[in-house]
């Protein structure tokens, strides 16, 4: 048996010893009395009673040892900044952070909103939270009022942290106004907003009483140093909103000790990053792969982090491999359609600068197709691994594991289940296990492993409805992914099950931006389905129907409510969310029961065979959706 396999068996059959080891990877203030708390399923305890601290792990504990070594290097090709911290500088500046947020009330428990560009305070503010024991909820800076809004409102965040702008292209994105129009609608709005002026934009005004300056505040707690909290380790250490099939994003609550231990562990079995190397993860801190590998894992390893704000083109297509070059990067993460934008570009980018510190190169975040993934090993001479996971588990599910076991890769599967994970296909009308190369949901038997989520934010009534709840009489966790496995035992993932749709990597509910449709007032239904789509994997159109035909009857009234539809998207979620197109139509297809057939329209869009019609009402809706997208 190879390696790999003997240790996923281990991992599952002796659970308690394969974590105790991976556990003594990181420091304890007082160790665990029970590696697992399994007796209320499905909520998984681990490391009970071990208390620790996420922010001493990942930075003090490495201070007597790495204190001159770098921890973050800072580049933004936006504005041309760059700087690096070492370890001591870091903990300077979160020590200071911590004293800022302590001296405006926050304390364990508490919430700290970050909506930030990709600045290195951001990173501050993330660790100076969970030092004091507090919860961070990082908003993605691209989403907008409205949603930001409803992130405040689930979190009740005690202060935010904002920044004047963000930059994206060349162009300063101012945040404030955002954020003050998200307070506004919010009926519980932070007491405290801390603001870092980046100067991008001019006269950034001050809500006085309420909003104060980073740089001003900070300056009154030079030199401070902040004890850290320790927490049990099932104690949150943050909350990550996601997309799922309703309107409401979901709050990902996290653990401490248990996704400690993972993330420090997944360095060594997975990404192959020792102490003291370098990891490249392009990724946003709002997304949960920018909180894993931006921020937490490579901190906790003791490695050094590359945070990038910027375009994978500018100022030319070979800015990435040019860090990598100077950085002697070890490993880098980056997503399928980062690649293909690069993958357009001329290749002689590449070739100027030299790659070959580069061991592996990790994309994660939407299925990766055979052509990128054979172009970007060959352009850089270095395995591509494909892995597979979500913002509820915080790492891998499946993906090959290389400091365990270099296994083969097949191109196309992100390899087999990470040690740890339980995973099983399962039939989704019997909910039997499927045979080889059949296609079944993609499930994980209980208890999921340390590091993923540990309940829904407020609501653990939620977590389980929502995740443990598709096959009845059955407790397992559903990705809400299709996927099948070939005889090797080689996974396929196939696409999601349910309504939520992967743009470029980021996960939208359709619901969600139906729901932003229907703020236009004119529109008095709407169906967004998502698109394949060369570039982004997938992009979402919407079918709408005006409340007044009349009022797209022309094209020119079609195409000034379908500018007026996505405007009015990009001010309720974000343009990240915008539909790439929006047809009006007379009625949407739906069955008799009312239910909108979503699959059908999106077969329709993708140019295929619309499917099962058997429940439709009205056929005819069927043929204006043909006729919208002719015309
Ligand atoms: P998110 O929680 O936003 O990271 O999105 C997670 C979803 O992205 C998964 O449920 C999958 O649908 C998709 N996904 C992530 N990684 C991969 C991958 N390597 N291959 C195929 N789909 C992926």
């Amino acid at each position: 048996m190879s390696n790999y396999a003997a240790t996923h068996i281990r991992s599952l059959a002796d659970r308690d010893a394969f974590w105790r080891e991976r556990a003594s990877l990181i420091d304890w203030q007082t160790p665990f009395s029970q590696v697992l708390d399994y007796s209320r399923p499905p909520f998984a305890r681990w490391f009970v009673g071990g208390r620790s601290n996420l922010c001493h792990n990942a930075i003090d504990r490495h201070l007597a040892t790495r204190g001159d070594q770098a921890a973050l290097i800072f580049i933004s090709s936006e504005t041309d900044a760059r700087k690096s911290y070492t370890y001591r500088e870091l903990s300077a500046e979160v020590n200071r952070f911590a004293a800022i947020l302590r001296s405006l009330g926050v304390a364990r428990g508490d919430r700290v909103l970050i909506y930030m560009p990709m600045i290195p305070e951001a990173v501050f503010a993330m660790l100076a939270t969970v030092r004091i024991g507090a919860i961070h909820s990082v908003v993605f800076g691209g989403f907008a009022s409205a949603s930001l809004a409803t992130r405040i409102d689930d979190a009740k965040p005690k202060v935010m942290v904002t920044a004047d702008a963000g930059m994206r292209a060349g162009k300063a994105i101012a945040y404030k106004h955002l954020v003050d129009e998200a307070l506004r609608l919010a009926a519980h709005p932070p007491k405290k907003v801390i603001i870092v002026d980046r100067k991008l934009v001019p006269g950034t005004d001050r809500v006085a009483g309420r909003d104060l300056d980073y740089v001003a505040i900070a300056a009154e707690h030079e030199g401070a140093t902040v004890p850290c909290e320790w927490l049990e380790s099932s104690e949150a250490s943050y909350i990550l909103y996601t997309s799922g099939t309703t309107g409401h994003p979901k709050g990902v609550q996290r653990d401490t000790g248990g996704y400690a231990v993972a993330l420090t562990a997944s360095m060594r079995d997975i990404f192959c990053v020792a102490p003291g190397e370098t990891m490249f993860t392009t990724s946003d801190i709002g997304w949960v792969v920018g909180h894993s590998y931006i921020v937490y894992a490579p901190l906790l390893n003791g490695s050094t982090t590359i945070m990038y704000e910027g375009l994978p083109i500018r100022p030319d297509p070979g800015v990435w491999w040019k860090i990598v070059a100077d950085h002697r990067v070890k490993t880098m993460f980056s997503s399928p359609t980062a690649i293909r934008v690069l993958k357009k570009q001329d290749p002689g980018f590449m070739r100027k600068h030299d790659v070959s510190s580069l061991r592996y190169l990790f994309l994660a975040g939407e299925p990766l197709d055979e052509p990128t993934s054979r172009w970007v090993s060959d352009a850089l001479g270095v395995p591509v691994v494909d892995n597979y996971w979500q913002t509820e588990t915080g790492w891998p599910i499946l993906s090959a594991q290389p400091g365990i076991e270099d296994t083969p890769r097949k191109v196309g599967s992100p390899s087999f289940p990470v040690c740890g994970y339980d995973v099983k296909l399962l039939h989704e009308a019997t909910g039997a296990e499927v045979g080889a190369d059949e296609k079944g949901v993609l499930m994980i038997e209980p208890p999921l492993p340390p590091g993923c989520m540990t309940t829904v934010w407020g609501d653990d009534r939620r977590f389980v409805d929502t995740y443990f709840s598709t096959f009845p009489g059955r407790m397992a966790y559903s990705t809400f992914d299709w996927a099948t496995r070939d005889r090797d035992g080689y996974y396929f993932v196939l696409g999601r099950t349910d309504d939520v749709i992967n743009v470029a990597g980021h996960r939208l509910g359709t619901r969600e931006i139906e729901e932003a449709v229907q703020a236009h007032p004119g529109i008095a239904e709407v169906a967004v389905v998502g698109v394949a789509d060369a570039l982004k994997g997938q992009i979402p159109i919407a079918f709408a129907v005006a409340k007044d035909a009349s009022a797209v009857a022309g094209a020119a009234g079609a195409a000034r409510m379908s500018r007026e539809v996505m405007d009015t998207v990009d001010r309720e979620l974000g343009a990240i969310a915008r539909p790439a197109a929006v047809h009006f139509v007379g009625l949407l297809p739906k069955t008799r029961s009312g239910k909108l057939l979503r699959r059908s329209i999106q077969a329709l869009a993708e140019g295929r065979d619309p499917g099962d019609l058997t429940t439709i009402e009205d056929p005819a809706a069927l043929d204006q959706i043909r006729q919208a997208l002719t015309s």
